[in-house]
């Protein structure tokens, strides 16, 4: 038995069951993974076997909020500044280096200003989905690529089709979503403070009127 050279590309012998508990899957050896082909593509798409992908439903609560908070500040420096950076530094993003991820980031980049998606839409829909992170981020995604790649789907899904091709995998979701974090993190968790502030203010305001009315 030769001990060197190309060795058979499925070796049967080597399979053994998938890593997920409870899975009867059957992971082979090549390509190589400890999952069965179903936790494995899961695990290339989304970044784990069996994470829950939180959907469009999940993010319905923070709508209105959102909603609420971005039209009530419309006019505010942090949102012209928001739009400008939106305009600038993410749907005209440019690789820089060359890498493979900054270059999918800038073709899905250049697909999704192509699609002609309101700036406000996309400044909405990241509010929504660092609104969910913030409130149940810890629970939801297990590994802050999840988060990312996560992220990066939900913004660049566009009403008619979807910009991010079916072999796109979490790696690259998550370069993109990391740079959409560089772009806007800091805007989206502004405005979660700013919902904050605002939510408070009105019922201090609700308490107060209710204290003057009660003293007549
Ligand atoms: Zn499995």
């Amino acid at each position: 038995m030769p001990t060197h050279g190309r060795q058979p590309l499925r070796n049967k012998r080597h399979s053994g069951p998938c890593a997920v508990a409870g899975c009867q899957g059957v992971a082979r050896w090549l390509p190589r993974s400890p999952y069965c082909l179903k936790h494995r593509q899961r695990q290339y798409r989304v970044g784990h076997p069996t994470m829950y992908v939180p959907t469009v439903t999940d993010l319905k609560k923070y709508r209105a909020p959102v909603q609420r908070a971005l039209s009530r500040h419309f006019d505010s420096p942090t949102m012209r500044w928001a739009l400008r950076a939106l305009e600038r530094d993410l749907l005209n993003y440019r690789a820089t280096n060359g890498y493979g991820y900054e270059v999918w980031t800038e073709a899905r980049m250049q697909a999704l200003k192509a699609s002609e998606v309101k700036p406000l839409v996309l400044l909405q829909r990241l509010c929504e989905c660092y609104a969910l992170y913030r409130e149940e981020g810890h629970r939801l995604f297990p590994t802050p690529k999840t988060w990312f790649a996560w992220l990066a789907r939900r913004i660049l899904t566009t009403p008619r089709r979807c910009i991010v091709p079916t072999t796109s995998g979490a790696t690259q979701l998550k370069a993109c979503g990391q740079v959409i974090e560089d772009v806007l993190g800091r805007f989206a968790r502004a405005t979660l403070m700013r919902m904050d502030k605002d939510e408070a203010e009105r019922l201090e305001f609700r308490k107060s009127c209710e204290a003057l009315a009660s003293t007549r």
